[in-house]
């Protein structure tokens, strides 16, 4: 027997980037990373998670507490998971504790149980007293195995008072019983179509890759047939006794996602997602860690889930910018899954119509398989792509001629039409002919968007809002909105369409998960025949009714001075297409541009997403950005206008960063006030994963330093999404 540790080392949900050492409990108990703790803290309790146990801490022992009790007899993540975590931790420079607690359901947070149980009852003590005829039917049914509620009630309806009653008496007493985990329950498998050719090989591939690690990208457009690919390499892996995970989009884990998996796969399904209570995503994990679901389909946090039996990793739409997490512990869950896939010693499948330039760099560095799903399945037909020139014809507010005439055209032919502009409300800016005034939001350097219906002004960055004035403030000229917001354009198609109807769908018209599925309803039944909305409308659903997709305004994208929004106009603009067309009833789609000769998208139009793809990434090798080069960003934020850039300026001079690392910086933000606080940031920049990694644990050493860390707010990200 080996002697107990000295030291447990603890990881505890802190903004501090250590563990924190404990003496172990007085009575020996079994001991082993990854089993939750309960540790004194403070004038508190804390619930951690033991990391290691040593032999010394750099504390005299004399000063260490000690914990108070291990609640677990097993990790609470399963060893990938466990090891997943630490990984992110280290990669991303943030404290164990606190992506430890992202991991963790909230009530394991807080110090449940593992495994989920029930409450039974079961006869007590002999009555001395004489009984109603309920009360003795119901101790008589309880004289044997203890009883589940739901089963005393199917044996004696009615009787849950008589069970009251006689509890309170000590006549009945409860215990707690292991229960079976609660995932969706399963359905017969349903058999799905016959493969094509190209999806037969890219599944012989990826199911040759069983068993070891593999990493994959699946291209394909929109309905080439990457789901039931999916779907088939998932239903290898279960017969062979393994686990699944699903990775997908915030905004496509709808009810027909979830159904189409169910049905086809036939067996419990855990769904982790935002949106559940913590009551239900404790349910959902435990049914995950205990094996009784066998697939979970899950948002990035999920990417974090224990799966015993893990067989494979599939990541859905691995381009979408919901799998960053942008706040506290901010990670990439697209990389992470590779990274679980490879802990696992399991293959990864990233799936997409417009894969990511990181992901094709991946492909072109052999690190990662391509697989290509050239067609569309059921032989349907590619949309075309067209631009329209801005600058050379009339316009209907948002609508150039050569639009209106298409969508006439589409119209009388019994399509649906579906116009995207990534921008809501009515117009972006107020303005005043008379003086040049324009509304500012008085808590940003931002303009305030009309919303005409409400008859407010919002602000899209701080969400600050007011009554819309009829005139200007300074010179009291009647203002007018200029520019267009899908509101405005929902006017100009009353206006242009008579008698059409129009579904818009953005923030302000749609809300949550029920208001998606009944616009989407309007959509598939027909009784919307114009759809207009923002990138929403580019997220996993198909249209198959749609044969025309008009892009209002493809310059938001192409002038930005975030080195990746042309990357996301491509994929939106590809996307939103990818929803139009079918079999029978090829797709068209115009894109809208006051710059139509523009090289990247004159690339994505002629020639499509590849294209511009190897056009976006030499330009990126040429500029040195990733993924030919490496970046982390430091941001600050304060109340005051120089407090931030003083404390990136102090910082830089004290990283002293060394070649090839380079600090770029201090710089305002592009919206320097936001919500009433000054932003700077500082770019981290490193042809080289190493020395980045290097300097930025130094960096993350001096920000946890910084005094005054309460009036500066400053935050480490590594591989930004946004910059600028
Ligand atoms: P993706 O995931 O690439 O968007 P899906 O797998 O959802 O594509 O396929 C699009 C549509 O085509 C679905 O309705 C699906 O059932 C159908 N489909 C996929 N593969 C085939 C096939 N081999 N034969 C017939 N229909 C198919
Ligand atoms: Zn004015
Ligand atoms: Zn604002």
């Amino acid at each position: 027997v080996p002697s107990p540790p000295k030291v447990l080392r603890v990881a505890l949900d802190t903004p501090l980037r250590r563990l924190f050492d404990y003496l172990p409990p007085e009575a020996p108990v079994p001991l082993a990373p990854g089993l939750r703790v309960r540790v004194p803290f403070g004038r508190g309790e804390r619930v951690g998670v033991l990391i290691e146990c040593a032999e010394r801490s750099e504390l005299p022992l004399a000063r260490l507490k000690r914990v108070k009790c291990v609640l677990d007899t097993e990790p609470a993540l399963s060893a990938d998971a466990h090891a997943l975590v630490l990984f992110a931790a280290d990669y991303y420079q943030h404290p164990l504790g606190e992506v430890y607690a992202a991991a963790l359901p909230a009530r394991l947070r807080a110090g449940v149980a593992l495994e989920a149980s029930e409450t039974h009852y079961r006869a007590g003590a002999p009555a001395r007293t004489r009984l109603g005829p309920r009360q003795a039917a119901l101790l008589a049914a309880l004289a044997g195995a203890p009883l589940s509620r739901e089963a005393i009630e199917a044996r004696a309806p009615g009787s849950g008072p008589t069970l009251a009653t006689l509890l309170k008496r000590g006549l009945i007493e409860s215990l707690e019983v292991p229960a079976a985990a609660r995932a969706l329950p399963a359905r017969p498998a349903a058999p799905g179509p016959a493969l094509g050719h190209a999806q037969t090989s890219a599944l012989e591939a990826l199911t040759a890759a069983l068993g070891r690690f593999a990493p994959f990208l699946l291209a394909g457009i929109t309905g080439s047939g990457k789901t039931e690919v999916y779907l088939r390499l998932i239903a290898c892996a279960l017969a062979a006794g393994r686990q699944a995970l699903v990775l997908v989009p915030e905004i496509a884990l709808t009810p027909q996602t979830v159904e189409r998996f169910a049905t086809r796969l036939g067996v419990p399904i855990a769904l982790l997602h935002s949106g559940l209570s913590d009551g239900e995503r404790l349910a959902m994990w435990r049914a995950a860690r205990c094996g009784a679901a066998r697939v979970v389909i899950g948002t990035r946090s999920a990417v974090f889930a224990s799966l015993p039996e893990l067989g494979v990793i599939v990541v859905d739409e691995e381009h979408d910018s919901s799998y960053k997490q942008q706040e506290g512990a901010r990670y990439s869950a697209r990389d992470l899954a590779v990274l679980r896939a490879r802990a696992a010693g399991v293959p990864v499948v990233l799936g997409s119509a417009t894969p990511a330039l990181e992901t094709l760099q991946n492909v072109a560095e052999g690190r990662y398989l391509r697989l290509e799903l050239p067609e569309r399945a059921g032989g349907a037909r590619s949309p075309t792509l067209a631009t329209i020139d801005l600058r050379v014809h009339a316009m209907n507010g948002a609508l150039a001629t050569p639009a209106v005439l298409a969508m006439e055209r589409h119209l009388g032919a019994g399509g649906q039409v579906l116009l995207y502009l990534n921008r809501r409300g009515f117009a972006p800016s107020l303005y005043c002919p008379g003086c040049a005034w324009i509304a500012p939001c008085p808590a940003c350097d931002a303009r305030l968007t009309v919303h005409l219906r409400e008859r407010r002004l919002r602000c899209h960055h701080c969400g600050a809002s007011g009554p819309l004035p009829f005139a200007c403030p300074r010179c009291a000229t009647e203002l007018k909105p200029v520019g267009q917001g899908t509101e405005r354009v929902e006017e100009t198609l009353a206006r242009v369409f008579p008698g059409v109807a129009v579904l818009r769908i953005d923030r302000d018209t749609v809300r949550g998960r029920d208001g998606f599925a009944a616009a989407f309803a309007k959509v598939r039944d027909g009784s919307a025949r114009i759809l207009l909305g923002t990138q929403m409308l580019a997220k996993g659903h198909d249209f198959p009714n749609v044969s025309l997709v008009v892009v209002l305004d493809a310059d938001q994208g192409l002038f930005s001075t975030d080195f990746r929004a042309s990357e996301r106009l491509a994929q939106n603009i590809i996307q939103v297409a990818g929803r139009a067309g079918r079999a029978d009833r090829p797709g068209e789609v115009l894109v809208q541009s006051a710059c139509p000769a523009h090289p990247l998208l004159a690339k994505l139009v002629a020639q499509g997403y590849g294209a511009f793809a190897s056009a976006a990434l030499a330009e990126r090798r040429h500029a040195g950005l990733p993924p030919f080069s490496h970046l982390a960003l430091i941001a600050a934020e304060a109340k005051t206008a120089s407090a931030p850039m003083a404390a990136l300026t102090s910082l830089r001079e004290q990283a002293g960063a060394v070649a090839p690392v380079r600090i770029l910086g201090p710089a305002p933000a592009v919206l320097e006030r936001k919500a009433d606080r000054y932003r700077a940031q500082l770019l981290i920049e490193s042809p080289e994963r190493r020395p980045l990694k290097l300097a930025l644990e130094r960096i993350a050493q001096l920000i946890e330093a910084t005094p005054g860390r309460s009036r500066v707010r400053l935050s480490l990200e590594v591989d930004p999404l946004e910059v600028g």
